[in-house]
């Protein structure tokens, strides 16, 4: 119980039975941080995850403007089930002078099928007239017809109002007319964003009170950026002061010092408001989620991020130790469990006992009750984690190791003798240096050698590794290295490796993560290739050949 809630109980100013739509724009907003560059399917990986926690709506990209996003719908149609969320495709009103039909971008928000369209409008007339040239009513026409044209088609149109702040404070009644030109023309949701991210908590209270007053039962959305470090707060004063509707991203990835953390503000409102804003409610499962999607997006995780930071229930042992163990409540804000964090007095990652029991069950495997293995497979995956893996975006390492404690070894489809690999370049000519790799190996009672070359030493590891094993289980053939990530690792996080790999394997139906470690790249490589094979076998339901 939080002890703080108990004593002093906090007058909750949102109307509890208010619906409030979380809106995550990882995919399109987050995207544009400095140094992510996400493929169709890191995006692909990334949606689900998102869906789990629970998000109403998932913004995938801006199709017919970027063409990665139109494959991502594309695919998306076919390849996504969604539990909780519905996808939202992003673009922009018409251009000035076009008639909305003909206008190819907003036709390619329709070919998009995703049920949700958000428009980006202006609502600052000096953006109007300076960036997009036109006077204040045609980009007000440009409004309406396009929100008309996509009800028109049956979308649930929300537009966001770029730069309405900014242009509020300059000129109040043109952003207010903006937002009611979007919400005449059937808008579901208007939603004010802070661009430049520069508003402080008090002046976004004041324009949304202001502004709805003026538009009566339409929703209004908040989207903030950090710039002046209020993003959070600022999202907070705008639903308190009646918005219904917020956007934000996972680890408030984003352009600049990034948009609003999605999980902060949410822990926020479930937790400190006692509002239900999740679908499907797994708040408990946030720090998992955040830690998966920063292996995807390849940026290593902030540890003092708020709630599912790893040092935001970390304590100094010391002086409070004692007083911590009596009652932990008197020294954090909240229950670190309610996020799936946990209070550390050491380094301890992956949690205890019960989040591994989870995690098995998730992948198949009826560990409750057997206080032994769960033991066993704790210690093994804390001593794994100092050394420098990470099993929250490599679950088909992770059900490797639950396997091998479960059924005392995994199955032995190969044993291996050697392995190296050589990289040439002849230099003269001014062509690329050339991969070779030599596998030795004993399967199926025979001694396997296998010389391959690739475009890179990891690949050309790849490729001797899988003709080797194929001369024994020609199963492996079907596989398919498509995605591969290096992370140097910090020598801050006193982990053993320095190098940590992670790979995605297909079969052409499904596709798993496997991780290794070791000094350099290739060992590290060496390692994730291993346990893809092994784990790939596995689910092929391939029996070892003695
Ligand atoms: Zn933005």
């Amino acid at each position: 119980m939080d002890l703080l809630t108990a004593a002093r109980p906090r007058e909750r100013k949102l109307e509890p039975t208010v619906t409030l739509h979380v809106y995550d724009t990882t995919l399109r907003d987050g995207a544009q941080q400095e140094g992510i560059s996400l493929s169709v399917t890191d995006k692909l990986a990334i949606a689900p995850l998102l869906d789990e926690l629970g998000v109403g709506f998932i913004e995938g990209g801006w199709p017919g403007a970027v063409p990665k996003d139109t494959d991502f719908f594309a695919r998306a149609a076919r390849e996504l089930t969604l539990k909780n969320a519905v996808l939202a495709a992003f673009g922009a009103t018409r251009k000035v002078g076009v008639a909305t039909d003909k206008d190819p971008q907003v036709r390619a928000l329709l070919d998009s099928q995703a049920p949700v369209v958000t428009l980006v409008a202006k609502s600052d007339i000096r953006h109007v007239e300076r960036a997009l040239k036109t006077d204040g009513a045609e980009n007000l026409a440009m409004i309406r017809d396009t929100v008309a044209f996509l009800v028109g088609e049956g979308r649930r149109v929300f537009v966001d109002a770029e730069h309405f702040f900014d242009g509020y404070r300059y000129d109040p009644d043109y952003a207010t007319n903006a937002a009611l030109a979007a919400f005449d023309a059937g808008a579901e949701v208007v939603c004010l964003c802070d661009t430049n991210g520069g508003m402080l908590p008090n002046w976004v209270s004041d324009i949304v009170s202001e502004l709805r007053e003026r538009t009566g039962e339409g929703i209004l959305g908040m989207h903030a950026h950090n710039d002046s470090g209020c993003a959070v707060a600022n999202t907070l004063a705008a639903l308190d002061a009646g918005a219904q509707h917020f956007q934000g991203t996972v680890n408030g990835y984003g352009e600049r010092t990034g948009n609003v953390d999605l999980i902060t503000t949410v822990a926020n409102l479930e937790i400190k408001y006692d509002r239900r804003v999740l679908r499907g409610g797994r708040l408990d499962d946030a720090t998992r989620i955040a830690h998966a999607i920063s292996e995807i997006t390849n940026i290593s995780p902030f540890a003092r991020q708020p709630y599912v930071g790893a040092s935001a229930f970390a304590h100094k042992a010391g002086l409070h130790a004692s007083a911590i163990k009596v009652d932990a409540d008197l020294y954090q804000h909240t229950d670190p469990t309610k996020v799936g964090n946990d209070m550390r007095m050491l380094v301890s990652d992956m949690a205890g006992r019960a989040s591994i029991e989870l995690k098995g069950k998730e992948l198949g495997f009826d560990l409750a009750g057997q206080t032994e293995v769960l033991t066993r497979i704790t210690n093994r995956v804390k001593s794994a984690e100092q050394q420098g893996y990470t099993y929250e975006a490599a679950d088909a390492s992770f059900d490797l190791v639950l396997r091998d404690e479960v059924s005392g070894g995994l199955p032995e489809y190969f044993t291996v003798e050697s392995w190296r690999t050589i990289v040439e370049n002849y230099g003269s000519t001014g062509d690329e240096a050339i991969a070779e790799a030599t596998v030795k190996l004993h399967a199926g009672g025979e001694r396997i050698i296998v010389t391959a070359e690739g475009n890179g030493p990891v690949n050309a590891l790849d490729q001797a590794l899988r003709h080797a094993v194929e001369k024994i289980y020609p199963e492996i053939a079907k596989f398919e290295l498509i995605d591969f990530k290096v992370r140097i690792l910090d020598q801050e996080q006193g982990t053993d490796a320095i190098t940590r790999v992670l790979i995605e394997t297909t079969d052409g139906v499904s596709s798993w993560f496997t991780v290794g470690i070791g000094p350099n790249i290739l060992e590290a490589s060496w390692e994730a290739l291993i346990d893809s094979a092994v784990y790939g076998l596995i689910h092929a339901g391939v029996k070892p050949v003695a």
